[in-house]
């Protein structure tokens, strides 16, 4: 069941909305004011807004656009004036839907529902995607953290993991070790750029067959690294 917030200062207009999406099914919460709108918008646990534009405290303009540099959820806008509407495109606050009052109810629950349903496939596709990397039998899966070589889980550390899969990122390019020393270990380490060769070695012992041999991380005499293609 969603969550639904109503921030609407009229309070006859938000219990009608509320009352109807209930009577469809959904949890709603009612906030009369701007600015305690926005404080739950931004703490609660809210699946969909329904935005008033004029509001005492704080502007539904100032809420989409706070709302939207933290969340992604829908926002539907609503106003007593057409031209508001124009003007909510105008800004491009990132609200979803914009509807003018008055409203049918049962127009206001539908695209409730539709905007649930588009929302919950964006966020189940979202989730579903791995940033996956496989070369020649390895997998990377950057978003799990893991590595399998031959479908064999290697377990490495932070680092070894953050370096090998920056590599095989970037396949087929030479970093040196002052390059790869900078973007993995950045200013937080006090170590050098031996750090790198170590951590090189204990990834080869992990993922290689043979780590003399390496078939993923060359070593480029006098350069650096290249992960090969
Ligand atoms: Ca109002």
């Amino acid at each position: 069941m969603a969550n639904i917030l109503i921030i609407e200062d009229e309070i006859s207009i938000a219990e009608l909305e509320k009352d109807y999406l209930e009577l469809a099914g959904f949890q709603v919460t009612m906030v009369n004011d701007g600015q305690k709108g926005l404080l739950e918008a931004m703490a609660g646990d809210y699946q969909l807004i329904i935005l008033d534009l004029m509001l005492p405290g704080l502007d539904g303009f100032e809420i989409c656009r706070q709302v939207r540099e933290e969340k992604d959820i829908p926002i539907l806008m609503v106003s007593a004036k057409k031209e508001d509407i124009d003007k909510i495109r105008g800004l491009g606050l990132g609200a979803d839907d914009y509807m003018t009052k008055p409203f049918s109810p049962s127009e206001l629950v539908a695209r409730v529902k539709a905007h649930l349903a588009r929302y919950e496939r964006l966020v189940k596709n979202h989730d579903k995607v791995n940033e996956v990397i496989e070369i020649r039998g390895m997998k990377i899966d950057k978003t799990a953290r893991r590595v399998y070589v031959n479908e064999e889980e290697k377990i490495l550390t932070t680092k070894e993991f953050d370096l090998l899969s920056f590599l095989a990122g970037h396949p087929d390019r030479v970093f040196t070790k002052d390059e790869l020393f900078r973007e993995i270990w950045d200013m937080e380490s006090f170590g050098d750029i031996a750090t790198v060769t170590v951590h090189i070695k204990k990834i080869r012992e992990k993922i290689e067959e043979d780590a003399a041999k390496p078939q993923y991380i060359e070593t480029i005499w006098g350069k650096g690294y290249r992960f090969k293609v």
